[in-house]
């Protein structure tokens, strides 16, 4: 089977860079990306691609090679799904707020809104495929979804995960570790596996894809995701033994990283992990353990999101603690509020949670970030609901230039990793602050003992005094 026309339904973090590098790659495939969100479909038609409604390096070169090629965003869901032969259903899947399940399950609400359009609008048989992040057996309700309320035509499910990470999602898309296809082992299932592997093919080399049964894709993604936090979690742990026992978690990682059963990658200690996915596919995880009866499965990874909130919560109480005690009307300067360095968004950030601890304890807080927009850092604090939209407009601060905002500052936390903040000027900052100058570096980011020897007091996660 030759696809020469897809859609992508959700124009998101995902659906936006997967399908530009696909429409790149494959100059012979029309992709229309669709979206219900009119501004975010605006965004990415936008003539400037310094608007992109995504930040990812490299992207903004491969928009302005395909789109009005064989790149569409667009606004007309009926219309694009009408036309093309293989769907993407790329939107997104959070943790439920409500009923059965509530902040543990993933909410299937909008993919089975997904697959209720479908069906209505097929006239012709067609090929679906997964590429949010679904629970295991999601496929058999699409399936059914689609088989009862259609047109009568004939639908393939395939799982097809991204698995892209935030910051370097252009260059994983251009040569990912591998592709996961799962599917129907029945001769169309082999067929439509095929003709996804075919489209891959045109740059991802055949031994990278890897064909298994739809079980065995949708919950490969969940356990990828389980695995990556886990190590975050698991070095985490230790960071806090180390500030105990003047053990250097730098040295023990390396140490353990260079053992090639353990490997080197994701070792790296920190405030907390973010971003939208590990937790709430976590919690996924352990809502279909739980409703499997495997209490101990589900205990087990409970813990990697319980270790990561302690995390977060450490790294706030020892501001407080260090900054004797009070920050009641103190300045605290953030460096960085996305979830990792290299894009703007700011999803479950450890950021948020910190702020939230300190605008608790009364702190004044002014933040830079070199991306992440102002009405972003207020929403994410809104969403919290813990005070005022208006105390939290009152008590933090969003200021575009970071010498404004560490001036004056009683202390400096860093809560991304972002590059430019190791080339900042940081005698001048040094001069600007109250003493003592404390910087928290909740990233490991900024040099030790460059910053002792101006004077800062500097405190690393995983480090002892
Ligand atoms: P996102 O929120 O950025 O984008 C989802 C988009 O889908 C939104 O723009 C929303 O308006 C749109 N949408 C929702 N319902 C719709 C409908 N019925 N019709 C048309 N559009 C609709 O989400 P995301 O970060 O791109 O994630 C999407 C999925 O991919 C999730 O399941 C996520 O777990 C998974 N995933 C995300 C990442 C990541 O790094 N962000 C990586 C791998 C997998």
């Amino acid at each position: 089977m030759n696809i020469k026309k897809i859609c992508c339904i959700g124009a998101g973090y995902v659906g936006g860079p997967t399908m530009a590098v696909i429409a790149k790659q494959c100059p012979h495939i029309q992709v229309t990306v669709v979206d219900i969100n009119e501004n975010r479909i605006a965004a990415w038609n936008d003539e400037n691609l310094d608007n992109l409604p995504v930040f990812e390096p490299g992207l903004d070169e491969i928009v302005k090679e395909a789109r009005g090629r064989n790149l569409f965003f667009s606004t007309e869901v009926d219309k694009a799904i009408d036309e093309a032969e293989m769907i993407f259903i790329s939107v997104n899947t959070p943790t439920k707020t409500y009923g059965k399940g509530k902040g543990m399950a993933a909410d299937l609400k909008y993919i089975e809104l997904c697959a209720r359009q479908i069906a209505r609008v097929s006239k012709q048989s067609k090929i679906i495929v997964e590429k949010s992040t679904l629970p295991v057996r999601t496929a058999s309700a699409i399936k059914s979804i689609l088989d009862n309320t259609g047109n009568d035509v004939a639908f393939q499910i395939l799982s097809n995960p991204e698995f892209l990470a935030e910051g370097t999602a252009v260059e994983d898309l251009l040569s990912p570790d591998r592709v996961l296809i799962g599917g129907d082992t029945t001769p169309e299932g082999e067929e439509a596996i095929q003709a996804l592997a075919d489209i891959y093919a045109n740059w991802v080399p055949k031994e990278r894809i890897l064909k298994t049964n739809v079980w065995s894709s949708e919950l490969s993604k969940l356990t990828a995701n389980a695995f990556l936090a886990q190590r975050v979690s698991s070095i985490n742990a230790m960071s806090e033994i180390c500030e105990k026992t003047g053990a250097d978690i730098n040295e023990v990682s390396k140490a353990i990283g260079m053992d090639s059963r353990i490997g080197s990658k994701f070792l790296k200690a920190s405030v907390g992990f973010g971003g939208s996915c590990f937790q709430k596919d976590i919690l996924n995880l352990v809502y279909i353990a739980k409703s499997y009866g495997l209490n101990e499965v589900a205990d087990y990874w409970e813990q990697v999101i319980l270790m990561n909130d302690h995390q977060k919560q450490r790294f706030s109480d020892n501001i407080v603690s260090t900054l004797y005690n009070t920050v009641s009307g103190k300045k605290i300067a953030f460096l960085g509020w996305a979830f990792k360095k290299d894009t703007n968004d700011t999803r479950e950030s450890a950021a948020i949670k910190v702020a939230d601890n300190l605008l608790n304890e009364q702190a004044e807080i002014a933040v830079f970030d070199p991306k992440v927009v102002e009405e972003r850092i207020y929403a994410d604090l809104e969403y919290l609901a813990t005070r005022s939209n208006e105390d939290n407009r009152k008590l933090l601060k969003v200021i575009k230039n970071p010498y404004e905002v560490c001036k004056n500052a009683h202390a400096i936390a860093v809560l991304t990793e972002w590059d430019e903040f190791k080339t900042y000027d940081w005698n001048k900052i040094y001069e600007s602050m109250q003493k003592p100058a404390f910087i928290f570096d909740g990233r490991g980011v900024l040099n030790k003992t460059e910053l002792e020897n101006i004077g800062f007091v500097y405190y690393k996660i995983g480090t002892g005094k």
